[in-house]
């Protein structure tokens, strides 16, 4: 099974993530575990040419395809094969990123956006995604908490666009509803972790 995890900032996507590859490891499922951008060597040297900070000239087009191009990168080294050894891989990040920063946020446009990312992927989408759902003001917060987290290109923006972010993103929710799950994100990361892996067992079940 492919599944991604959805959010904006600081809903808790990576520290959730890390607790539910524990999970799954101990019920015995063979889990891999990888984010977007990056999670091979392209896909990370894409990942600082957007996320930089000095490249604040960055053309919102030229960043859509750069996240399209490590995608598929990253989809065709790293996602395919371990799927094709019957792992379950849990991406951080993947297409819907895509369709609510660049596609609605950034007003390119979510048909667009995903255009090019069909291009990049070739249908080969999540059977599930969970949407980390948090109110953009809460995120933010927490992250001018966390002190280890890395400073990139995003934290120039304000809350105005991480607002249009979570829009975009509920936007996807009723465009998708078979394929994605919203996760009340705002709970601790004990409660979401254990809702999420809930979600995901329901689904590998099925
Ligand atoms: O998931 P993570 O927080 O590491 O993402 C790194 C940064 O890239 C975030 O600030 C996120 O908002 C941004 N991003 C983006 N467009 C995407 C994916 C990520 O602006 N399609
Ligand atoms: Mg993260």
């Amino acid at each position: 099974g492919f599944i991604t995890i959805e959010g904006g900032e600081g809903a808790g996507k990576t520290t959730v993530l890390e607790l539910l590859d524990e999970r799954l490891t101990e019920l015995g499922y063979d889990v891999l575990l990888t984010r977007e951008p990056g999670g091979i060597s392209i896909s990370e040297q894409i990942r600082e040419i957007i996320l930089h900070p000095d490249h604040t000239e960055m053309e919102k087009r030229t960043e859509a395809l750069l996240y399209a191009a490590a995608r598929r990168q990253h989809l065709v080294q790293k996602v395919l094969p371990a799927l094709q050894e019957g792992k379950i891989v849990l991406c951080d990040r993947f297409i819907d990123s895509s369709l609510a920063y660049q596609g609605y946020a950034r007003e390119i446009g979510i048909d667009e956006v995903w255009m090019i990312n069909q291009f990049a992927i070739e249908s080969c989408m999540p059977s599930l995604t969970l949407y980390f759902d948090i109110e953009p003001e809460k995120g933010l917060k927490r992250i001018a908490l966390n002190n280890e987290r890395e400073k990139n290109r995003l934290d120039l923006e304000k809350l105005a666009f991480h607002k249009k972010v979570y829009k975009g993103y509920q936007l996807l929710l009723e465009r998708f509803p078979d394929r994605m799950k919203k996760i009340n994100a705002e709970e601790e990361m004990e409660k979401v972790t254990t809702n999420a892996l809930h979600s995901i067992l329901a689904h590998l079940k099925k």
